[in-house]
């Protein structure tokens, strides 16, 4: 049974990779930083699943020891990485553990896992664009294109940081591959880069009061009163379940190998997400803000276009409609926390 060696087993979008790989009958080793953590990721997901506590993955060496443990592993997954807006500090909080995390885990693998013979790890339409150029509508991105933030522009703020990070840990894997003396590497490496990843949680437990980055942001919808401002997110937007799906892909077919998976189902604005919600929800109807129905599709033209045909055609299943993402996350919220009747 082949072992399949996962960082940041217990994100968001790690918890559905594995929650997948198990119920395909793959053996998960998971690194996690508390064994709380591990724990309640045993107890989701049964005995096929392990973990190794790994606290910090910018700290040197991070992943040495939990490799050496594994020689059956012949898979990584690297997903761990902080997505994550509220610091004063974001070289150090986003930047860094970005950038070492993606040093640490390709160095442990030459060093002490020759037997690895893929790596898939998870980028971010971030490393695609920058938030300036996504927000120009007279540009058109695909799998060829990249972000062009430098890394004194990225330092300034969360955001730009978060951009920088993603872009400088992809910059490090090709140039690792590329590099290696004699390109004599054991193993091929995919990447996925997400735009915004929407969908309910792989487990119901883990609905908690603040949802990861990306899912808190229809769960603060969801939150408000009829009468109060919201938001204004807009981007991509792509299913979970697609993007743990594009994981799998990335180390069971050949034609990934090299390939950067641009994982988008299409844009959306804060706006879309609240008319699905209006007009699906029935249990919140006049319950959260209405804001300007039908002004999505006109509005979204301000962003840049996106052509992610390559990847689609390449993995050649329907993506997850936007509208059925929306509608799945925003119930299983309810589920686990009913709207109180009036
Ligand atoms: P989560 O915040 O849910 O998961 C991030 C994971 O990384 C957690 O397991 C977290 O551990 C771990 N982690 C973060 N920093 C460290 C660190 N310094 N040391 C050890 N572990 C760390 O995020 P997602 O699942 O949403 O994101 C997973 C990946 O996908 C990230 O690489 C992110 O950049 C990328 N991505 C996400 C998108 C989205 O919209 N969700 C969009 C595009 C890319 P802990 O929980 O213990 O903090």
């Amino acid at each position: 049974m082949t072992s399949i060696f996962v960082t940041g087993a217990s994100g968001f979008i790690a918890q559905h990779i594995i929650k997948l790989l198990v119920s395909k009958g793959y053996k998960v080793v998971g690194t996690v930083r508390s064994s709380s953590k591990g724990a309640d990721l045993v107890s989701n997901l049964g005995s096929n699943f392990t973990y190794e506590i790994v606290p910090d993955i910018s700290s040197p060496n991070a992943f040495d020891e939990a490799l050496k443990t594994h020689p059956e592993v012949t898979v990584v997954l690297h997903t761990a990485s902080p997505f994550f807006f509220d610091t004063t500090d974001p070289e150090k909080d986003l930047i860094i553990p970005a950038i070492r995390g993606t040093e640490n885990i390709m160095n442990a693998i030459v060093e002490y896992a020759p037997q690895v013979t893929r790596m898939v790890v998870t980028l971010s339409d971030a490393a695609i664009y920058s938030l300036v150029d996504e927000c120009n509508p007279e540009l058109l991105f695909n799998e060829q294109s990249w972000n062009n933030i430098t890394y004194e522009e990225a330092v300034k703020d969360p955001v730009a940081a978060y951009y920088g990070a993603k872009l400088f840990a992809e910059k490090h894997v090709w140039k690792f591959l590329k590099e290696y003396p004699g390109n004599k590497l054991n193993f091929a490496v995919t990447s996925v880069n997400p735009v915004y990843v929407f969908g309910p949680q792989a487990f119901d437990l883990e609905v908690k009061p603040t949802l990861n980055t990306s899912n808190q942001v229809i769960k603060t919808l969801i939150e408000l009163g009829p009468n109060d401002a919201f938001e204004l997110n807009m981007g991509g937007a792509v299913d979970v379940r697609d993007v743990a799906l594009a994981h799998i892909a990335g180390f069971e077919r050949e034609d990934t190998i090299g390939r950067r998976l641009f994982m988008t189902s299409g844009q959306f604005l804060s706006q879309m997400m609240l008319d699905i919600i209006n007009e699906n929800i029935p249990s919140l109807q006049g319950k959260i803000p209405r804001g300007t129905p039908g002004s999505g599709p006109q509005d979204i033209r301000s962003l840049a276009k996106t052509d992610n045909s390559a990847t689609r055609n390449l993995l050649g299943w329907e993506f997850t409609p936007f509208k059925k993402t929306v509608i799945d996350t925003v119930n299983q919220i309810l589920h686990v926390k009913p709207v109180p009747k009036i």
